[in-house]
């Protein structure tokens, strides 16, 4: 059993993953970096939490903040709103740069 940061209750890390993978689309419990139980890892991620989910872009491997990265992303599509970053993870897992870029590439 391990110890919830946020809350303090003890969870069971399987018993969190299939939370945290049944509530949220394309992510896994594997990339939240604090310990914490599949509610309150929920949690983070309803509330965009920095310094909580990290992901490793599959392009240029850096690893990244996914809601600091998803900001970058949406701030640069103002003209047009709905623009996600997890949009762009059709084939693989982007970063703001590398999804730019690709944003750029179908625009031309
Ligand atoms: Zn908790
Ligand atoms: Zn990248």
């Amino acid at each position: 059993m391990k110890k919830c940061e946020w809350c303090g209750n003890e969870f069971d890390v399987e018993e969190a993953e299939d939370i945290f993978e049944d509530e949220t689309f394309m992510l896994s419990y594997q990339s939240v970096k604090k310990c914490l139980c599949g509610n309150c890892a929920v949690e983070a991620i309803k509330d965009a939490v920095d310094g909580v989910y990290f992901e490793t872009c599959e392009k240029c491997g850096k690893e990244f903040d996914l809601f600091e990265d998803e900001m970058e992303f949406a701030n640069q599509f103002d003209w047009f709103n709905g623009m996600v970053l997890r949009d762009y993870w059709k084939e693989q897992i982007l970063c703001a740069d590398c999804a730019l870029e690709e944003v750029y590439k179908d625009l031309e």
